[in-house]
């Protein structure tokens, strides 16, 4: 029997503003898309904060023993600069200005981009589909809003006829905005004419002659809107109504609104059960952006190298930092506040240095199976990571009662502390267990050892044929032997 059987999971639901039971569309699994990065430049600090976030909700669903498919895209093309239709592309400009072809573009900031959630120990999704690898099925659903009525072509660009669809849907129904109110905040430049009405929004684009990105269709060369790509993409491998969308608050609109209206103009309904909406992550109390340089890279918190920062830190404690606050909360990040959080993970860490020598007792004088509901019951309220925390400190103090003699434990009950314990920090919270892979490079020495003294011993007994055949295999595996003086040492 899976785990998620116990448990009764609630999710906050941006579209109806309440937590609400989580229910799959098929039972035991789940189908989460999050809308990934548009690749034209490194990501910062604040975007890690999402992407982490849904990171965070990925692992409790599969410690949870769900099935999860979670698919995170790459916006590799139709980005527009401002998010006016008329702008340019974010990738085809940067292309531009740095002399590059795009997917040179896409290809260096792709790779930061992983490189970087490496770096914060993040789990791969199980797919991670690009814009451009999906202008077929985009194009296709161009055509058939355009068949149900709700798009039109104008001189080769295609725009969805919001006025039209708000006439029986709710344009604005996610975002709280009404269709009025956009008509007052919408920006545009020269293309205006070519829409009907001015919140209308771009699917498909005619693309200029100097326009570098573009691609036939039947209403001639040209290049797909943002917002396609996520419907497109969501919808093909996660079907026409799936359980979880995400995305960083901003995306609630126009991003989120206008994929609603794209797959309720398509197929009559909401294509998404459960909108999650990560918050935003703030500099010393101000938003983070590239341009007014109020920002970190994930590098300079490595190396220190932010005039933001006294020192350097872990990704581990940056990690740490972030979980200490809910998704749906604004987090400040300041130096004092990631300095506070790496003492508390290094008071985490060496609990569990404690929690390793404990030896259990005949009765239990701690009540363990109420102290692990709270961390679940935590979790399970909508994955409230600082309740969460806040019980691992709790457990870690267990550690140090049982540690000074305070308490006792029996065997089961000490199980359940410390495999509770390593699962929520390991795996759910996503902690890098630094000290398991140093223990596996301690045992990869003693192994080395080991065949270093069966080599001596062949040789010894002239079995040279053995002796060459272990230097041999060793070395194809990358662990040079070096024989000198004082014996045989190894490399790696
Ligand atoms: P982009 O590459 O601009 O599409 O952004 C990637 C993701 O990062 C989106 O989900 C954004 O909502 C999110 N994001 C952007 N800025 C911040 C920030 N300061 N804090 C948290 N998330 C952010
Ligand atoms: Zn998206």
């Amino acid at each position: 029997m899976q785990k998620y059987n116990d448990h009764q999971l609630k999710i906050y639901n941006s579209l109806s503003g309440e937590k609400e039971i989580f229910k799959p569309v098929h039972v035991g699994n789940v189908g989460m898309y999050v809308c990934g990065p548009t690749v034209y430049s490194n990501v910062h600090l604040g975007n890690v904060r999402t992407f982490m976030s849904f990171d965070m909700i990925f692992r409790y669903l599969l410690h949870l023993e769900y099935k999860v498919r979670y698919v995170r895209n790459i916006t590799d093309v139709g980005h527009i600069v401002d998010d006016v239709d008329d702008g340019e592309d974010k990738i085809a400009k940067k292309a531009r200005v740095e002399q590059l072809e795009p997917m040179e573009i896409v290809q260096r900031y792709t790779v930061d981009f992983h490189d970087v959630l490496k770096q914060f120990n993040f789990l791969p999704p199980s797919i991670e589909p690009t814009a451009t690898g999906h202008i077929i099925e985009q194009i296709e659903i161009v055509r058939q809003i355009i068949e149900r009525g709700f798009g039109y072509e104008k001189n080769g660009s295609v725009y969805f006829d919001v006025v039209k669809f708000n006439e029986n849907n709710h344009y604005g129904k996610l975002s709280g905005r009404n269709i009025d109110d956009m008509l007052s905040n919408t920006r545009d430049t020269d293309g205006q004419s070519d829409k009907k009405n001015a919140q209308d929004f771009a699917l498909w684009k005619r693309a200029e002659p100097e326009h570098i990105m573009r691609w036939p269709s039947p209403w001639g060369i040209g290049f797909p809107g943002w917002h396609l790509e996520c419907t497109a993409m969501s919808t093909k491998y996660l079907g026409e109504t799936f359980d979880i969308h995400g995305g960083g608050m901003d995306l609630k609109f126009p991003h989120h609104e206008c994929e609603i209206a794209q797959n309720e103009a398509c197929t009559g309904h909401s294509p998404v059960n459960y909108w999650m909406h990560a918050n935003m992550l703030t500099l010393n109390g101000k938003k983070m952006s590239k341009s007014t340089g109020n920002n970190i890279l994930p590098i300079e918190i490595y190396n220190g190298g932010s005039p933001f920062l006294s020192k350097a830190y872990s990704p581990n404690v940056a990690r740490f930092f972030m979980m200490q606050a809910h998704y749906r909360s604004i987090l400040d990040f300041t130096n004092d506040g990631i300095l506070a959080a790496e003492k508390g993970f290094n008071r985490l860490m060496e609990g569990l240095d404690v929690l390793k020598t404990l030896q259990a007792s005949s009765c239990s004088t701690l009540d363990i199976a109420s102290w692990q509901k709270n961390c679940y019951d935590a979790m399970d309220d909508d994955f409230n990571t600082p309740i969460l925390i806040a019980n691992l400190f709790e457990g870690i103090k267990f550690v140090n009662l049982l540690n000074d003699g305070k308490e006792t434990l029996i065997v089961a009950d000490l199980n359940i502390l410390s495999d509770t314990l390593n699962a929520f920090i390991f795996d759910v919270i996503g902690i890098k267990n630094e000290k398991a892979s140093a223990d596996t490079s301690g045992k990869l020495e003693g192994v080395v050892e080991m065949l270093i003294g069966m080599r001596n011993e062949a040789r010894a007994n002239k079995n040279f044929a053995l002796s060459d055949q272990i230097r041999d295999q060793l070395s194809e595996l990358g662990i040079q032997l070096k024989d000198g003086k004082d014996g045989t040492t190894f490399s790696v």
